[in-house]
């Protein structure tokens, strides 16, 4: 509740209008969402979303800093997470069928998922088998992912997002824009406007009189979630981290919703990526001390919630585990992009970077946004087929900070320069305007004559504009504005230069190399 209680929640956000609140099919990427540069723009537009950003991120950065400045042994932390989650990438499939032998012998029933639809198709047959119409959820970036909620939908079935920054982005019938705060695109009195016009629709209505006080709000979120979870027979969450050894699932949490779903139900089912995995009871150790500094600011996280199957008569008396593929494995084939599998979702990266500060989540059109979606995205997805999709590992700086931030040290620019190069070998050989460009550029840079030429011509045009344009970029320089298309395609993101009235070679010869 404290980020929505900070005036640095953003106003409506990044996200053009036209972006439909669905997963695309496959999962991982919003139906609808433009190209980032496109999707950038409108966001860039917007000084109040860039100031509100910058004051969530920098309060968050700031808690951060803090409490890892504590931690005398913090690099060796990383490197130990980064140690060990390599290690169980190494051996995945070791580990993935020792975890399935504990969940069994635990008294779960574990389910392998290929892709989104086969995830979706398992949780709506086991929802659908117990006559329920409704689950509760726990906060969880794989079924946002998979799109279950709409697969839900689609079968009948609603769920209902528990936590607090989910359940405004489900009333607002928005879209998420932060892995750990889905809502910090929402201020606190939009969240009033949205609880007081949409809790009604969905259950217990917001008293009448709701002010926008976080501690209003958050009171009025605990009357309505009060009696979904009380009324709910099935529950479905994600899972942190699943311990091989032991058939365990960690939910660790903020609020205290995701442990009332993972008890108070009488079905559970978890959807669980497959590179969640640690191997030992021990490993949790090293995470659990890396994920609440790295993604809250947090010396440790104020709900860790552990289960290994069923306990008669104490919680959920049928637990399901889905083990979600669903692009990870092709991940892991690539020797490069690997390392993105090491995420444990703390947000870090988001909060440091600087295009994510200027131009929010959903200018990524992505379910994981910022850096890490920017490369776990296109390779979740592959990339030669989807405009959208290819221009994430773009939309970044390459100043390297989400690095220097990430408690399992995956190294987001080298994966974004891999992922960039790959992007260019799946569009060779097609025509683009880039390439008949360099084509001409090719050709008129050939001789020294037509170079020559091409020079005076441009000073020619550079004396015209001198006269004319009144625009000036950053240092003084006069600036061309928007161009038509199809030097639009470079000149709307950029301030295009008047080109100089001399060339360098004319100024040159004239001077006789400065001393005339
Ligand atoms: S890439 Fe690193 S910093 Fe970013 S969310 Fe994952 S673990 Fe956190």
């Amino acid at each position: 509740m404290s980020e929505l209680a900070s005036e640095s929640s953003t106003r409506r956000s990044a996200r053009s209008a036209e972006v439909a609140p669905r997963a695309a099919a496959g999962g991982a990427t919003f139906l609808g969402t433009p190209a980032f540069p496109i999707a950038a723009k409108a966001a860039l537009a917007d000084a109040q979303l860039r100031r509100n950003l910058a004051h969530a991120t920098g309060t968050i950065r700031g808690k951060r800093a803090a409490v890892v400045a504590e931690v005398a042994n913090w690099e060796e932390l990383r490197l130990a997470g980064a140690a060990l989650k390599d290690r169980t990438l190494r051996h995945l499939d070791t580990y993935l069928t020792q975890l399935e032998t504990a969940l069994t012998k635990a008294g779960a029933t574990v389910h392998w998922a290929r892709d989104a639809a086969e995830a979706n198709r398992i949780v709506v047959d086991i929802a659908r088998g117990h006559g329920t119409d409704e689950v509760v959820k726990v906060k969880s970036m794989a079924t946002v992912e998979i799109g279950l909620n709409e697969a839900l939908a689609d079968a009948g079935i609603t769920a209902w997002e528990t936590d607090l920054a989910e359940l405004i982005v489900q009333l607002g019938h928005d879209l998420p824009s932060h892995i750990l705060v889905p809502a910090i695109h929402r201020n606190r009195s939009e969240v009033r406007e949205i609880f007081l016009r949409e809790m009604g629709r969905a259950g217990r209505p917001a008293p009448p009189d709701l002010t926008d006080n976080p501690a209003d709000l958050a009171a009025a979120a605990r009357e309505h979630l009060r009696e979904k979870f009380l009324r709910a027979k099935v529950a479905v969450s994600g899972a942190n981290f699943a311990v091989a050894e032991t058939g365990t699932l960690a939910v660790v949490e903020s609020e205290g919703n995701g442990r009332m779903c993972l008890t108070l139900p009488e079905v559970l089912i978890s959807v669980v990526g497959i590179e969640k995995l640690v191997p030992t009871w021990a490993d949790l150790d090293v995470f659990l001390q890396l994920l609440p500094r790295s993604s809250t600011g947090e010396r440790m996280n104020p709900y860790t919630s552990m289960w290994s199957g069923v306990t008669p008569g104490d919680g959920p008396q049928e637990v399901h585990v889905v083990l979600l593929d669903n692009g990870r494995t092709d991940v892991l084939a690539d020797e490069v992009g690997r390392q993105a599998l090491r995420c444990i979702r703390c947000s870090a990266c988001l909060n440091v970077c600087p295009v994510y500060e200027r131009t929010g989540g959903h200018s990524y059109g992505s379910v994981y946004p910022g850096p890490i979606g920017a490369i776990l995205t296109p390779m979740l997805r592959g990339v030669g087929h989807d405009e959208q999709v290819d221009s994430l590992p773009y939309a970044s700086s390459l100043c390297g900070a989400c690095f220097e931030v990430c408690p399992v040290r995956i190294d987001i620019p080298e994966v974004l320069v891999h992922l960039r190069s790959q992007v260019v070998d799946a569009h060779r050989g097609r025509p683009s305007l880039q390439g008949a460009a360099m084509k001409a550029a090719s050709w008129m840079f050939g001789t020294s004559a037509r170079t020559a030429a091409a020079e005076k011509l441009s000073g020619l045009g550079s004396r015209v504009l001198d006269r004319t344009v009144r625009r000036r970029a950053p240092g003084g320089r006069r600036a061309l504005g928007s161009l038509p298309w199809p030097v639009s395609a470079w000149s709307d993101a950029r301030d295009t230069p008047v080109p100089p009235p001399e060339s360098f070679r004319a100024w040159w010869s004239r001077t006789d190399g400065g001393r005339r």
